[in-house]
């Protein structure tokens, strides 16, 4: 685990987090500073520094992100309304946690182009 990631020790259960589901690849956190009325993070449990970073290998990690996503949209009766996953890559995008993760917003109507 790089020093200082902070999802890494949510992880680990070195820091506490709100977990709102985990499995064998993936744990989805409750975000701190919520955007919308359902604001998870989607978090590989590899330390992956950005989308940048990613290879073929993590394919399969990938797809897999993003049935979780429409599963727990599903789950959370927000899937038909409709939802929105994010990933920030760099600076640009307003990445402030290096360990690859993927936003789920949901519960309000959702501006677009986001800012
Ligand atoms: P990003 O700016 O795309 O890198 O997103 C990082 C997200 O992590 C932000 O929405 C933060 O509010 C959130 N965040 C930072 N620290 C924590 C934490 N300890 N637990 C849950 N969410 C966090
Ligand atoms: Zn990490």
């Amino acid at each position: 685990m790089p020093d200082n990631c902070i999802f890494c020790k949510i992880i680990a259960g070195e820091i506490p987090g709100t977990f709102f589901y985990q499995d064998e690849q993936v744990v989805v956190l409750e975000d701190i500073n919520p955007q919308a009325p359902f604001h998870l993070l989607i978090v590989p449990r590899k330390h992956i520094r950005t989308t940048v970073d990613l290879t073929t290998a993590d394919n399969a990690l990938i797809g897999h992100v993003f049935q979780v996503a429409g599963r727990i949209a599903h789950d959370l009766g927000i899937a038909e309304d409709g939802f929105r996953v994010v990933n920030n890559c760099n600076p640009a995008a307003g990445q402030t946690v290096w360990h690859i993760h993927f936003h789920l917003l949901g519960g309000r109507d959702l501006g677009w182009p986001p800012g």
